[in-house]
C-alpha cells in the first residue's frame, strides 16, 4: 500500500519545529542563550534522531490576540515597542532587548500553537520544539531569558480553544518553572511537576518541596528541588514521584519542559546529570500520554548553555519521541 490513511500516518510521527525565524530567538554578545544552540541540536539530531518519522514543520508568528491569551496587553504593548523605545533590557538584567524581539519571540509562541493544532488534528502525536519552553516569562513580565511563555500560551489555547482543562505541565530544565507554576498556583485543574536544582543555590530561588499550590489547587502542584552536584541517580530515584502524581490525576494532555541545564558542565547551574534522564523522562512520559491523553504530548527545549549537552539531551528527547 503507497498511500497510509491520515490515523495510521499520525501514529508515532512527530513534528520538529526548528527553522530560521526560531533560530533568531537568542541574544548577542556572548549572552548564554545566544543564536546558534538550535543550529548545535540540528547537528546532532542529523547525526542520531532524524528517523522517517520525524517531519520538519515550520514556525508562523503567534498573532497578538493568541499571545494576550496568557500575557497582558501592556507587556505584550512593552515588548513591541522595545526596540523603538530603546529598551535596553526587558527586565532588571538578564533578558536583553534586540533586534527583532517581538518577531522571533512571536515565532517561539507561534511554533508551539501550529504543533497544538496539528497535533488536536491528529497529524501528528508528538511535537519537539528545542527553542521554546520559554517558563520563566510571568502575565506581564520578562524574566530569566524568557520573552513570552509559550508554554502558558499553549495551556490557555487548550483550554479556550479545545475545551482541555486537565493538563500536565513537566518540567525537568535545572531552573525551577516558575512562571507557570505562578500562573497556576491556585488552579486545580494545571497538573504541574518539577525536578530542578534547589532554589537556595540557584535562579529564580522558589520550588521548594512545601510549594504544592494553593487553595482547591493544593496537592496539584509538585516541586523536587535537588542539592547541587545530585545527577541521574537522585533523579531516577525522584522520578517515581512524578509518575504517581501524574497518573493521580489523569491528565488529558502532556507538556514537557526537558530544559539541558541540569548536564554536568552546564556553565549556568550545578546538576551532574547524562543525557540519560532525558532518555527516561521522556519515555516515561510518552507512556503517560498514551494512557490518559489519547498519545497528545508537546516538549520543548527550555534552558541548557554548554552546546554539547544540549545536542546530546535533545537528540535522546526526539529519538524517546519518535523511537
Ligand atoms: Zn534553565
Amino acid at each position: 500500500m503507497l498511500m497510509k490513511r491520515r490515523a495510521e500516518a499520525a501514529h508515532g510521527d512527530v513534528c520538529l519545529y526548528a527553522d530560521r525565524a526560531l533560530a533568531r530567538y537568542g541574544f548577542p554578545d556572548g549572552h548564554p542563550l545566544g543564536v546558534d544552540r538550535q543550529g548545535a541540536f540540528l547537528e546532532e539530531a542529523r547525526r542520531s534522531a532524524l528517523g522517517a518519522n520525524v517531519r520538519l514543520c515550520d514556525s508562523r508568528l503567534a498573532t497578538r490576540a493568541e499571545i494576550a491569551r496568557f500575557h497582558s496587553q501592556d507587556y505584550i504593548d512593552r515588548v513591541m515597542h522595545a526596540e523603538q523605545d530603546r529598551l535596553a533590557f526587558l527586565d532588571n538584567g538578564d533578558t536583553p532587548v534586540f533586534p527583532g524581539v517581538y518577531e522571533a519571540s512571536a515565532s517561539v509562541v507561534g511554533a508551539a500553537l501550529n504543533g497544538l493544532s496539528r497535533i488536536m488534528r491528529a497529524e501528528f502525536s508528538r511535537s519537539f520544539q528545542p527553542i521554546g519552553g520559554l517558563h520563566h516569562a510571568g502575565r506581564n513580565h520578562a524574566a530569566g531569558f524568557c520573552v513570552f511563555n509559550d508554554l502558558g500560551v499553549v495551556i490557555e489555547t487548550l483550554r479556550a480553544r479545545y475545551g482541555i482543562r486537565r493538563v500536565a505541565y513537566v518540567d525537568i530544565d535545572v531552573h525551577h518553572g516558575d512562571g507557570v507554576f505562578y500562573a497556576y498556583e491556585a488552579d486545580a485543574e494545571l497538573i504541574f511537576a518539577d525536578i530542578h536544582e534547589d532554589g537556595r543555590t540557584l535562579y529564580p530561588g522558589t520550588g521548594s518541596e512545601e510549594e504544592t499550590g494553593k487553595g482547591a489547587a493544593q496537592g496539584t502542584k509538585l516541586n523536587i528541588a535537588l542539592a547541587p552536584g545530585a545527577g541521574d541517580a537522585q533523579f531516577m530515584a525522584a522520578w517515581p514521584r512524578v509518575e504517581a502524581h501524574l497518573a493521580k490525576f489523569a491528565p488529558e494532555f502532556v507538556i514537557f519542559q526537558c530544559g539541558a541545564d541540569g548536564l554536568r558542565g552546564d556553565p549556568l547551574a550545578h546538576l551532574t546529570y547524562s543525557p540519560a534522564v532525558h532518555t527516561h523522562a521522556t519515555r516515561s512520559l510518552r507512556l503517560v500520554a498514551e494512557r490518559f491523553a489519547k498519545d497528545r504530548m508537546m516538549a520543548f527545549g527550555g534552558g541548557g548553555y554548554d552546546r554539547n549537552n544540549l545536542a546530546q539531551a535533545w537528540a535522546a528527547v526526539l529519538r524517546e519521541l519518535a523511537g
